[in-house]
């Protein structure tokens, strides 16, 4: 028997036997996801999906039940690969609640850990890889995507080894540490066929989505300025955040990219030029080989300047401000996992009206993850392919410059759009 067949076999009679809705359920649990959410992730189709009656009067809003979902045969199986703190804190978390997307396959260093996670998600022990035996998830049908949750530095050599195994690539933020890794990834994906998406969960973030409809629709007139920070303090000097092997650089790739990442996306537009410094104290062990805060001025085509800020050594602050000429928007906090608020305000009537959308919260990373498993069941362009990392790495590499030379720096027009369509609302 191959080892196609036996996993196969072995998912699904791993599946038989206990049952999606316990698998799902220790998912949710593990999530803080009821079991009656799981329960209703488990339904085996559409048609079979339960209708409550409404009990409350017509003028209340109506009770909603969430879903329908997917059964488990037809989500699109992803492996995770680093157990980490996203991995574990927000990646598998969500996949109890998207709609289209289900954990099969585990990669990490430390068996023991993975075996504990296994178990947790409802994946079989024939479905664990570590980094030696990373290339045998080709020959696991039920692997469908790869999401790698590594150190940036890494990002290029699982991109492409998944790439060549076949699989689709989705892979978190930074994309890389230099744009020739970037590029590499994007060459490997196209020669292997298969797609390549980067994390950029704000980008699939109700908030965000909404502020993007607004600013298409002209509700604030011609941008002006857009204004972003994110900074967080770190602590343990030794973590691979700080070293510039791993992670390419310290908190501009990391939470910087943040700030970027919104100011293109958000306008529409790609700087021509940055100007920017950085800070690195000479008496703090954390920065011995990394900045600890940076700044810069993004310049754009149409006259719109971005002035953005991140930090390693501040206090949690993530904030973002869009001026237009008729009236502004911000984000606070903005970047966040949960919480994020949105308020903006416009002179209506010679008043100045201030609007705090209800926008219902939703997982932002079960909505970046279902994007990425329709674009693979209805073959689409991602919304974030890896151009749009690219992009990134470029402006920043060009912030690095500038910082260092004390000069404004020019940034080359990308060729093409660096995004797919826009993601459905899902
Ligand atoms: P982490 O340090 O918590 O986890 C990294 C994982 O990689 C660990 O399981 C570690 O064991 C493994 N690893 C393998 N080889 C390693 C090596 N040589 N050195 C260090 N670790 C190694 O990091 P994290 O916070 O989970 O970040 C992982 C990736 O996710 C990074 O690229 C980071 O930028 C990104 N990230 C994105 C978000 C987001 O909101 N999208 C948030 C946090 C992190």
């Amino acid at each position: 028997m191959t080892d196609e067949t036996l996993l196969q076999r072995e998912n699904s009679e791993y599946w038989s036997r206990r049952g999606f809705l316990r698998a799902a359920t220790g998912a949710a649990v593990a999530a803080g996801v009821s079991a009656v959410a799981a329960a209703q992730q488990t339904k085996p189709n559409a048609a079979d999906d339960v209708q409550l009656s409404q009990i409350h009067a017509a003028t209340e809003q109506p009770e909603k039940i969430p879903g329908p979902f997917e059964s488990r045969d037809q989500r699109t199986g992803f492996a995770i690969v680093g157990l980490g703190r996203l991995a574990l804190g927000q990646i598998l978390p969500a996949m109890a609640k998207s709609k289209y997307c289900k954990p099969v396959a585990l990669v990490s260093g430390d068996r023991a850990k993975a075996q504990k996670i296994a178990a947790q998600y409802g994946i079989p022990a024939g479905s664990i890889y570590d980094y030696t035996t990373y290339d045998q998830l080709a020959k696991n049908p039920a692997v469908q995507v790869i999401y790698i949750v590594l150190p940036n530095s890494m990002h290029a050599e699982y991109t492409i080894r998944g790439a060549k195994a076949g699989k689709h690539i989705l892979c978190e933020k930074p994309m890389a540490t230099t744009a020739h890794d970037c590029q590499r990834m994007i060459d490997a994906c196209n020669a292997a066929g298969v797609k390549l998406m980067i994390a950029y969960r704000s980008q699939y973030e109700a908030n965000d989505v909404a502020l993007v409809k607004m600013i298409r629709a002209g509700r604030f007139g011609k941008l002006r300025q857009i204004v972003a920070t994110n900074s967080q303090n770190q602590g343990d000097p030794s973590q691979w955040r700080l070293k510039k092997a791993l992670a390419g650089g310290g908190c501009m790739p990391d939470v910087g990219v943040y700030c970027l990442n919104a100011a293109r996306f958000l306008s529409n537009e790609e700087p021509y030029e940055v100007q920017a410094s950085v800070v690195q104290p000479k008496d703090d062990p954390r920065f011995t080989e990394v900045e600890s805060s940076c700044q810069f001025i993004a310049r754009f085509p149409s006259g719109l300047v971005a002035l953005c800020n991140s930090g390693y050594d501040a206090h949690k602050s993530q904030f973002l401000r869009v001026e237009g000429v008729e009236g502004w928007a911000e984000m606070h906090p903005a970047f966040a996992y949960t919480g994020i608020k949105l308020q903006y305000s416009k002179l209506v009537e010679g008043e100045e009206i201030l609007h705090a959308p209800a926008i219902e919260e939703k997982d932002q990373f079960a909505a970046e993850m279902d994007h990425m498993a329709l674009c693979v069941q209805q073959n689409l362009r991602p919304h974030t392919p890896g151009e749009e990392g690219l992009q990134d790495q470029i402006v920043t590499d060009a912030i690095y410059e500038s910082a260092k030379t004390g000069r404004a720096v020019k940034i080359p027009a990308p060729k093409a759009p660096t995004r797919g369509p826009e993601p459905s609302a899902g």
